[in-house]
Order: C-alpha cells, then structure tokens, then sequence
C-alpha cells in the first residue's frame, strides 16, 4: 500500500507550527504495512492543493489528509477533494442536526458559516468526530482512497484509529511492521554499534527481515529494530529473539525494551524494593528531582530534593563536613558522597544521591575540567562512587549528570 500524507494549513508553511500529524499517521500506517512515500504541507490555497492530489492520485493506494476541514473560507480541503473528483458537495443534514445539538448543549447558536462543516463531496462517507465539530469523509477514486482528518491532533488521532481499525486493518490481513525500541546508556555510540553491527545485520536477511537503526541522543542511544512480517505473532517472535541477543551482547547498558525511560526504570526498581530516596544537587540544579518527579506515582518513592549550591548550603542542608570540602574541593568524590549520605540521614531515607560537578563554561581547573560530574550513590550507608567526564555546553552536562546519576543508581539497585 502506497500511501501519501498531505497536511493542510499556511501556519505550518510558517516558522511558527511543525506538522507533526504526519508522523502519528506514518506510525500508524507503517504498523499495517503502509509504505509511505511522499509527505506534503500544503497551504490553504485551493489550486495549489488540487495540484498536490492529482499528482497523488497518479501512483498512491492511500491519500491520508489532516487539516483545512473547519468552518472557515480558508478551510479548503473539502472543496479541493470535490474538485479532483469532479462532484459536487452536498449539504448532509444530519451534520448539521448533530453540528446544532452541539452548539445548543453548550448554550451557544450556531454561526452560519458552520454549515459549510456539513458540506460532502457526493459519494463521500462521513467520519464521526466524537473530539470536535469537523467531520472526518472517506472517499475514493479509482485505486485511491482519500481519508479526510481534522487538524487538531486530539481530534485526529482517534478518528485515525477508528478508520485503521476498521478499513485499512481488515484488508491488510494483519501485515505490517512492527517496532521494538531498545535504549541504552552509558557507553558512546561508536562502541555500541562495534558490538551490536555484526549482530543486527544478519537479520537483514532472515525469513523475517528486521532493519535496525541507531540513533544516538543526548545522554542515551536508541536501537530501533523494524520488523515487516505477515502477521503479529510471527514479528514478535522474531523481535523477542532480536532484543534478547542485543541484551546479551550488550548486557546491563540496557536498560529499557520496553518504551519506558530511565526516570521510570529506577522508579520502578525503587518502588519494587520499597525505597525511598533523597537527592541532594548542586551543578543540577534539581533536574535529577525534577526528571525523577516527571513520572506519575513518584510520590511512592521520592522523599525529598536538595539543592545545595553554595557550600554553605551543602553545610548548612545535608551537613557536609566544611573539612571534607575545605581538603578534597566541592568538587570531590569525598563531597559527593557526603552529600549522598547527609540527604539520606537528614530525610530518613535508605537511599541518597549526592552530585557535584562543574557545568561550565567557566570554573574548569586543569586537574578538574569543565564537565567533571562527582556522583554518589548510598544505600543503607554502602556507598557506590563514580567520577564522570561530560562534553557539551552546560545544559547538555547538567542533563547527562542526571542521566548518569539516575544509571548509577540503576546499576546499584539492579546488583543489590
Ligand atoms: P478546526 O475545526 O479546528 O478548524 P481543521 O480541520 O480545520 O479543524 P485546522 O484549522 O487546519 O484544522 O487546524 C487547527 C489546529 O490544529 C491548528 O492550529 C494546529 O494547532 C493543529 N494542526 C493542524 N494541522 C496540524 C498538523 N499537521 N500537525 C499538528 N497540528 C496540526
């Protein structure tokens, strides 16, 4: 299925607004085989739209188009679809029934311009919209199908799914391709694709043949292995095999295949364990707090965050020792780990994180450069240690200290 995506809309021709539809839709389609060759934004310029569909319509199986289906004279969609199929619109009066009923539950009348939402192209089937007021139509032409969807991505996505579910799937037959993400953290992309290459590009050629692309991204590396199979069961078999190889090659750098971020992983080993835990940071600023609070029900296991910048406030908050700091420098092992274990004992918690480091630009010392990040990790008063050497400008180290320190605890937990 040769399938073209047209996003419709002049403010995405704009500096302002991204068509990010088009990669929902890619996604989806992909996963019943849908083979998407050309994307498009359009403007709401008629002509230029009509231009876009009879190219289209020359070689795709599948048009999906999004946007331009609202009340107003710049939402052209319908009327460029009834042109390239030489129809006529047609006012449908239960649109209008369902667009009235709408505007009066909300105590509002309804603007005549509103009607223009009613109009299908003859020969179109309308798409409910439960998310709003612009219906979704199906209409097809020769081999072509033109699938219309609203512009808004809450309104769009479920009308998608409704007409995957119900069209497309049915007559896939259950082809597609089916998708595993493995993320792994704290080795560079070069030394893992040396040892992960000559594992994945046998595959290539196996009965079914699974494509794999890494993608390195701040702090992290994604292994993204593609499957294209005639059903289901037959891709997961093949992608449970392909995970399970890279984990052994690859072995505790792993550490999610299932989508799951890093917040979540040690969230869930903490949890699992009925930990608690206290932070304290300095060069962070309270990302790591903050990373680790972005997952919903962390509440479960964080106690509290400290952000002790100043050595004052490293005193005075966790109770560092100002020796401890005076002879090893603030940026030390020895603070770190006195830092790790004042938030603990101060807040009650079996397990405490201390980070210390220098974000830069300045504040780098021949002996401790920009980018040297002191991370603690105690649980029950044993301490793990680790000195790290970030790159980058000092947003992109303070997030890989906090990466560094949520996989240090990973690994201390993973090995209690
Ligand atoms: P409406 O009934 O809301 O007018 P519509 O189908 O006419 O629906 P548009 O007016 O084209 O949709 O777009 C409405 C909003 O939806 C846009 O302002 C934009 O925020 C969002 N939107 C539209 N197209 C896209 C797209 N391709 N990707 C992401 N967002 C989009």
């Amino acid at each position: 299925m040769l399938v073209c995506i047209v996003a419709v809309g002049s403010e995405m021709l704009t500096p302002f607004r991204l068509d990010t539809n088009s990669l929902v839709i890619t996604e989806r389609v992909n996963a019943i085989g849908g083979d998407v060759r050309l994307k498009a934004v359009v403007g709401d310029d008629v002509q230029e739209l009509v231009r876009v569909l009879t190219a289209a319509a020359e070689w795709a199986d599948l048009v999906v188009m999004t946007g331009g289906l609202g009340p107003t004279e710049d939402d052209i969609t319908r009327d460029a679809v009834a042109r390239i199929m030489n129809v006529p619109l047609d006012v449908d009066p239960r649109i209008v029934d369902a667009l009235g009923e709408r505007f009066a539950r909300r105590g509002l009348t309804m603007t005549e311009n509103n009607r223009r939402q009613a109009l299908v192209p003859r020969g179109a089937t309308v798409l409910d919209n439960p998310n709003g007021t612009a219906p979704g139509l199906w209409i097809e032409r020769g081999r072509t199908a033109f699938v219309l969807l609203p512009g808004p991505p809450r309104e769009m996505t479920p009308m998608l799914d409704a007409v995957i579910r119900d069209r497309l799937a049915p007559s896939a037959g259950g082809a597609g391709l089916f998708r595993r993400v493995l993320k792994i953290t704290g080795r560079p992309e070069s030394e893992v694709d040396a040892v992960a290459q000559p594992v994945y590009s046998k595959w290539t050629a196996q009965e079914v043949p699974i494509v794999t692309t890494i993608l390195a991204v701040l702090g992290q590396i994604e292994l993204h292995l593609t499957a294209s199979a005639n059903a289901r069961e037959a891709a997961d078999r093949a992608l449970d095999g392909a995970v399970a190889e890279l984990q052994t090659v690859l072995g505790s750098s792993v550490y999610s295949v299932d989508g799951r971020p890093l917040e979540a992983v040690v969230g869930d080993l903490l949890r699992a364990r009925h930990l608690t835990i206290a932070v304290a940071e300095s060069c962070t600023g309270g990302l790591l707090t903050s990373r680790l609070t972005d997952v919903s029900g962390s509440s479960d296991y964080v106690e509290r965050g400290y952000v002790c910048y100043s050595n004052r406030s490293k005193m005075e908050l966790v109770g560092v020792p100002e020796s401890t700091i005076r002879e090893h420098g603030a940026v030390s092992e020895a603070v770190a780990t006195a830092m790790a274990e004042g938030a603990a004992g101060r807040a009650g918690t079996r397990v405490g994180i201390g980070i210390t480091g220098i974000a830069g630009p300045g504040g780098g010392t021949p002996e401790k450069p920009v980018g040297t990040v002191a991370i603690a990790v105690v649980v029950d008063g044993r301490a793990t240690i680790r000195t790290v050497r970030l790159f980058g400008g000092r947003e992109m180290i303070k997030f890989q200290a906090a990466q560094a320190a949520m996989n240090l605890l990973r690994l201390t937990l993973a090995s209690a």
